[in-house]
């Protein structure tokens, strides 16, 4: 496969065009940031570990049902993902309070949500990817009615089969962030990656605050032993998929 030119960098990731105008390749960097790019650093092997990790997921997920980009991985940091437009939402789905959640309602770290939280954010950096309302999500125009409905149930959905994925790895899946794409069709598929730079994981058999955190909080949090962790969550995840084959 050829491929021809640079189409996007992100913080994470650099996406190119390839010889086929409906499939993109996504390169993962092993770059991290935080705090709206405010804190940079890098995670030895990060790109090759969330690459692994995501295709793992995208593939299981697929499995469950759901459609997402993810077409291949021609090597450990490279997928192959259908072209489709970002529709310019940040959905995080919460299972246990933390991280602005907590910061923003007072309730403590730790608390077990009654039901799922899913929460929509504007994808827009310059404005740091602020809280949406559905009616400010309506007025900017980022998704039509039925495009939010069915994100919604996709994003209920992908938490309900994750959830049980990490638990099966000894992880709790604390909270996540997805993000989705319109193909061709102007159908929906979960799109970006799914990895401890975009969930918030805390190993079940630990009960310490800070020993427990597998995911990116490490790095932003500088708990340390970053590039330990996220090894860790990729050798369980590894385990957990031939367990099932
Ligand atoms: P919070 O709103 O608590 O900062 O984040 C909630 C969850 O969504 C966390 O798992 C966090 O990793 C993820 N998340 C939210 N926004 C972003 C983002 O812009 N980049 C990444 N990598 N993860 C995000």
């Amino acid at each position: 496969m050829s491929v021809y030119s640079q189409l996007y960098e992100g913080k994470a990731k650099i996406l190119y065009a390839t010889d086929n105008p409906e499939v993109l390749l996504a390169d993962f960097k092993d770059d991290a940031t935080a705090f709206n790019a405010q804190k940079r650093g890098s995670i030895i092997d990060k790109g090759k570990i969330n690459c692994t990790i995501s295709s793992q997921l995208f593939q299981q997920l697929e499995i469950y049902g759901i459609k997402t980009h993810y077409i291949d991985s021609p090597n450990p940091h490279q997928m192959r993902v259908k072209a489709v437009k970002i529709v310019p939402i940040e959905v995080v789905i919460r299972n246990i309070a933390a991280g602005s959640l907590s910061v923003q309602t007072g309730l403590p770290v730790g608390t077990v949500l009654k039901q799922p939280l899913v929460e929509f954010y504007y994808k827009n950096d310059q404005l740091g990817d602020p809280l949406l309302t559905r009616d400010r999500l309506f007025l900017l125009e980022l998704a039509t009615p039925e495009q939010v409905d069915t994100i919604h149930n996709l994003a209920l959905q992908v938490n309900e089969f994750l959830r049980g994925f990490w638990q099966q790895c000894g992880i709790t899946l604390v909270d996540f962030k997805l993000e989705f794409g319109l193909d061709s069709q102007q159908q929906i598929l979960l799109a970006d990656e799914i990895s401890p730079d975009t969930c918030r994981l805390w190993d079940t058999a630990e009960a310490d605050p800070n020993l427990r955190v597998m995911d990116k909080d490490r790095f932003r949090r500088d708990l340390g032993n970053v590039e330990n962790a996220y090894q860790e969550v990729l050798q369980r995840v590894l385990q957990a998929v031939e367990s099932k084959t």
